[in-house]
């Protein structure tokens, strides 16, 4: 039977080479196999007919019977087109023809009763089908079908070389056929029952061509919960393998530095939150495998201090740590803040960047070898080969999308056993997702904010109320706050943006003629930047003019505006980050959202989302909803994409419980050798074996 599945597309009947050659470019269809595992975007669903008083306004393709009982034909800018009045006892709606008017008027008849079927749009008040399929109803009756038709992705050169939706039916009823529709089982007795799941061998076969919704449903649950299990089973057994094989360090003690910070210096009660987490990296640190953890914080939830006490745990355990930031700017902000926080203690830290100056360095990479820095706190020139450390036991990076895999490999060389990974991100990714992103790194999350913060308010303006928000930038500077505004730039406009952006400047340093005024952009030399920040940053200009170079973890208290230019032109991910740069100090904040009129509804939803909610988790999830995992970071990557059936956002719970199953049966049976766990294996086996969805997982 397998062998069967596994035949080259081109010998299946109706193929050939030619069509084998098109399938396998467009479509990645190699084997039988691959054919019977191309899913339909959706059905047709030819089962029921609607009435007109019943059509939704985002109903997909319907099927009505009615009448048609006039023809107009109706100019527009380009063309004409050609619109017919059609009823049926419940209403009325229009069909409508942008093409082939001659043959619609020659070939529909008035007054007689017809099947229609096609997609519907709704305006003012009335439902038209454009360009329907139509057929006699008299001649409907005559006619068997299928009742709910599979309709396939297709491409265009799959349209040009006449391989059609229906052609693709053909070939799978085809495979079917030859494979005689058994398809062999792949998980085991106990999901298969506790979830009650139709068989394989049903599931494919209602996938393509179900008898009625409900099978669909079946069949789709079914498919998509084994898609979801297989890949978290890969997951979850590279994590288990990874902390079997990588031998870690094991830092026993809670020593000197760690009790005596938290007893005496600790500045501020710890979050419920902080301590978890705290208490997870302790576990990881002290389980003899190396910990590799992901800790997710929004901006302020206080991750420093997470940071610090699991450097303690180093430090107490005769090792060094080092925390590394992907700019100059927040190496030096995390250089002073943890510096000011261990003032009491004596502890040793040193700040590496590029623009340390060359003797400086030289004495660092010498202290670092002989064990006399405890921390090293920089940006990129920390993975320089240079840089040596006597004994690294832990390393932390800050705001890790700016960083690469390669790089955590890189830190990983710096010490002969691996040290201890913590990667810090302030981007919040909703928890499934991460689960299939970051399989291999275990999440902690920060999900609560230091008591007594004032949330940041945050409006929605337009355009024409500029003056008002201007007055209102004046009233905080004269209370000694200071101002960010910011402007998009986006890199296929740039020279748009950035005439924008000066515009902008221009056009503020008209309105507030007695303040000083700092602008920062990415076509500046980084000197001229740091310069212009340092001055915001020492309260000598009271207004940052400036693109979304400030995003990243930028630190100026007293700042407590935020005005963000064309804000419909960001999404929701950077506005929140953006967002984040004021609320920071005792002050009430402010995030003003400027926008013009014209605004498509994502827009709206951001806009609102924005003003509704100052919680990142939730925000991810509407900004996961509204653009797909596509474009989220480090999702390209990954291939999270290539599910062929699930999808990562709308299956989030079966993708929850996909994960608990894998992770209870790798639990009890981590090398699958369990007779009862014997078709998993087998079919767990094949998948790493072929070229299929598992080679995104790196
Ligand atoms: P982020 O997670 O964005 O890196 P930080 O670590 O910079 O956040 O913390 C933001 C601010 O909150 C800092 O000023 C820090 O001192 C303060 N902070 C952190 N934890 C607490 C806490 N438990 N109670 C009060 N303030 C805290
Ligand atoms: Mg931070």
């Amino acid at each position: 039977m397998q062998n069967v599945l596994h035949t080259p597309i081109e010998y299946l009947k109706g193929v050939g080479p030619n069509r084998g050659e098109t399938l396998r470019k467009e479509l990645g269809i190699h084997t039988y196999m691959d054919l019977i595992n191309f899913f339909p975007n959706r059905h047709i669903d030819k089962t029921r007919f609607y009435k007109i008083n019943e059509l939704q306004r985002n109903s997909s393709d319907v099927q009505l019977v009615g009448k048609i009982v006039h023809f107009k034909t109706v100019e527009q800018k380009r063309g004409k087109r050609l619109v017919a009045d059609f009823i049926d006892e419940t209403g009325r709606m229009e069909l409508v023809w942008f093409r082939g008017h001659k043959w619609v008027r020659e070939n529909l008849n008035l007054n007689v009763p017809y099947v229609i079927f096609g997609k519907t749009n709704w305006f003012n008040g009335v439902f038209s089908m454009p360009h329907p399929e139509m057929e006699l109803l008299a001649d409907y009756k005559k006619n068997l079908r299928t009742a709910m038709q599979p309709v396939y992705p297709s491409t265009e050169l799959l349209q040009k070389k006449g391989i059609t939706n229906r052609a693709i039916m053909k070939l799978i009823q085809e495979v079917m056929k030859q494979s005689g529709l058994r398809f062999g089982e792949t998980l085991n007795q106990e999901i298969v029952q506790e979830l009650n799941l139709i068989s394989k061998s049903e599931a494919i076969f209602n996938v393509h061509f179900p008898k009625n919704q409900e099978l669909l449903a079946k069949a789709q649950f079914r498919l998509k919960f084994e898609e979801l299990f297989f890949i978290q089973l890969q997951l979850i057994r590279k994590n288990l393998l990874h902390k079997r094989k990588i031998k870690g360090l094991i830092f026993e003690e809670i020593g000197e530095n760690f009790n005596r910070f938290y007893k005496e210096h600790l500045p501020f009660e710890l979050t419920g939150a902080q301590k978890r987490v705290i208490k997870e990296i302790r576990s990881d640190l002290g389980s003899g495998a190396q910990m590799n953890r992901l800790l997710q914080g929004d901006v302020g939830s206080g991750k420093t201090i997470v940071a610090l006490m699991s450097m303690f745990m180093a430090l107490d355990n005769g090792f060094q740590a080092c925390l590394m930031a992907p700019t100059e700017i927040l190496s030096v902000q995390h250089y002073n803040g943890l510096v000011e926080l261990c003032k009491e203690l004596n502890t040793s830290i040193y700040l590496l960047t590029g623009s340390t100056k060359t003797s400086d360095r030289k004495e660092i990479h010498e202290k670092l070898e002989n064990g006399e820095i405890d921390i090293l706190i920089g940006t990129h020139a920390l993975l320089e080969d240079k840089v040596k450390f006597q004994n690294l036991g832990l390393a932390i990076i800050d705001e890790q999308h700016r960083f690469g895999v390669a790089q955590r490999a890189k830190l990983w060389k710096k010490n002969s056993i691996p040290p201890h990974i913590l990667v810090m991100t302030a981007t919040p990714i909703p928890r499934t997702l991460a689960m299939s992103l970051y399989g291999d790194l275990d999440i902690s999350v920060i999900d609560e904010l230091p008591p007594g913060r004032k949330p940041i308010k945050t409006v929605h303006r337009f355009d024409s109320n500029r003056l008002k928000v201007f007055r209102f930038i004046k009233e905080e500077i004269m209370k000694g706050r200071q101002v960010y505004i910011v402007y998009p730039l986006i890199q296929e406009s740039e020279k748009m943006d950035y005439k924008d952006l000066m515009d902008g400047y221009e056009s503020i340093a008209r309105e507030f003629p007695d303040y000083q005024i700092s602008i920062v952009h990415g076509q500046m030399k980084p000197a001229d930047k740091d310069y212009e920040m340092d001055r915001f940053l020492r309260k000598e200009t009271q207004i940052m003019v400036a693109t979304t170079v400030i995003e990243v973890g930028v630190n100026v208290p007293n700042a407590s505006v935020m005005i963000i230019e064309s804000a419909e032109r960001f999404g929701l991910s950077q506005l929140h980050q953006l967002r984040g740069r004021v609320g920071r100090g005792a002050e009430q904040s402010y995030c003003i959202l400027m926008t013009g009129h014209k605004l498509s509804e994502d827009s709206k939803t951001r806009l609102q989302t924005m003003t509704s909610t100052n919680d990142g988790f939730q925000i991810a999830e509407v900004d996961l909803k509204l653009r797909g995992p596509g474009d989220l970071m480090g999702t390209q990557q990954s291939g999270v994409l290539n599910l062929k059936i699930a999808d990562i956002v709308k299956d989030n719970s079966i993708l929850s419980t996909a994960r608990w199953y894998a992770s209870k049966i790798l639990k009890e049976d981590p090398d699958l050798s369990d007779e009862k766990n014997r078709y998993i294996r087998n079919a767990f086996a094949r998948l790493m074996k072929d070229r299929t969805i598992w080679n995104y997982i790196s």
